[in-house]
């Protein structure tokens, strides 16, 4: 006999996770998830803002923050400026706490998740769905797909934000333990190159190399982050992390013959900073929110003022990565850190976008906009 079910989500991890959790809040039980890993890793580390007026993430996730932070610091040309956050702060969890939580509730309600197999083929029936399983047949009345994509979009403006991180422990005091380097700016005319530091104490930090680019590969990153690291006086890389993120203002949705598409190539990653965490969160409340359950909600809903500015940011990152440094440094520097902490977090009043189209340096935003339309 075939086993049947409602839905079956590809990928456990945090969208099909988070969405699973959503759908036992709606009394939707007759679900599976499977996931190609056998075990959950801890090979990311989930940064966001929180503060007055947001959303509380910590609710949704509920597990211990690896640390947060009440300064940042943006480094432009050696130069560095500090931001305190004041009621705000910036947070991270590790993967693998997060994760784990994220199965435990699963579990707790006698929902399975199949570990350790790679689904490759999804095949149409009539009526269902059907997916062949360590030899099993599984029928499924709808699919929720969080793969990510092989290609990725380099339509215009198009980026990609690739990076490599390493914990590492230095034999020396280096890190200043109070303060995020957000971004330490590398001189490049050819892409977006900054240096992440997300310091634990004063010898244990997250280090990250990051581009932002629409044609680099993990070698060209690699190479760098070699040289960024030996400044720290490494005794021990304790983890390392990496990634090929979309900045894309085009989300890849997919949703017809109850096949839905989700995760970072569907719509949960903000495109100008390739960062999903808050928007996965914000998501999974919206639908946890709303009286009646709807496929439709599976779609992430844009923002259509954050995601117009999100473009000619983008195009400006694009066409004039040499400007980044700096209109960085302004949009962090200029702006009241509050509006700059709610338009990252997608958690915007109108105010905020006035005060943020005020500030930027107009002719380089100007000449973002006009190659939006015309490249
Ligand atoms: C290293 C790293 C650090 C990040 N840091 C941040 C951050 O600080 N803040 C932030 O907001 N965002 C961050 N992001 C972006 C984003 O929040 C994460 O990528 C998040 O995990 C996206 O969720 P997802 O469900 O789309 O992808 P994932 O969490 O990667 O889940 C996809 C799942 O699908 C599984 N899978 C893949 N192929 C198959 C298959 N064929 N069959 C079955 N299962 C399959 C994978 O094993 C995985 O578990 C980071 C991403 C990475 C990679």
């Amino acid at each position: 006999m075939k086993q049947k079910f409602d839905v079956g989500i590809i990928g456990a991890g945090l969208s099909g996770l988070t969405l699973g959790n959503s759908l036992l809040s709606k009394k939707i039980k007759n679900f599976i998830l499977f996931e190609k890993e056998m075990s959950t890793k801890n090979d990311k580390t989930y940064s966001f803002w929180s503060g007055p007026g947001l959303f509380d993430i910590k609710k949704t996730f509920s597990v211990k923050l690896k640390k947060e932070w009440s300064q940042i610091e943006i480094k432009v040309k050696g130069e560095s400026y500090k931001i305190d956050l004041g009621d705000y702060r910036y947070a991270c969890y590790g993967s693998e706490s997060v994760l784990s939580e994220l199965y435990k509730r699963l579990a707790e309600k006698g929902i399975k998740v199949e570990r350790g197999c790679s689904i490759k083929h999804v095949k149409k029936n009539q009526d269902d769905w059907e997916i062949e399983v360590k030899g099993k047949k599984i029928l499924l009345k709808n699919i929720i797909d969080s793969r990510p994509n092989k290609k990725f979009d380099d339509k215009y403006p198009s980026l990609k934000q690739v990076f490599v991180g390493s914990e590492i422990i230095s034999t020396k005091k280096v890190f200043d333990e109070n303060v995020v380097t957000l971004m330490d700016f590398y001189n490049s005319k050819k892409n977006v190159i900054f240096t992440y530091i997300l310091p634990f104490s004063k010898t244990k930090a997250l280090v990250e190399t990051t581009f932002f680019s629409y044609d680099i590969n993990f070698k060209q990153v690699e190479k760098l982050h070699k040289l960024t690291l030996k400044k720290f006086d490494i005794k021990e890389i304790t983890r390392t992390e990496k990634a090929v993120l979309p900045m894309s203002p085009y989300t890849n949705l997919k949703m017809e013959n109850q096949y839905y598409k989700i995760g970072n190539f569907a719509g949960a990653s903000r495109p100008a900073s390739g960062y999903a965490f808050t928007r996965i969160a914000l998501w999974a409340n919206q639908i946890e929110t709303k009286s009646e359950f709807s496929y439709e909600m599976i779609n992430h809903k844009e923002n259509y003022l954050t995601n117009w500015l999100d473009k000619i940011f983008l195009s400006v990152l694009r066409s004039n990565p040499q400007e980044a440094p700096e209109i960085f440094r302004i949009f962090f520097t200029k702006v009241p850190i509050s509006s700059v902490i709610r338009f990252l977090s997608e958690q915007s009043r109108l105010i905020d976008y006035l005060v943020i189209i005020l500030k930027l340096p107009k002719l380089v935003m100007l000449r973002g906009l006009i190659n939006l339309y015309v490249k």
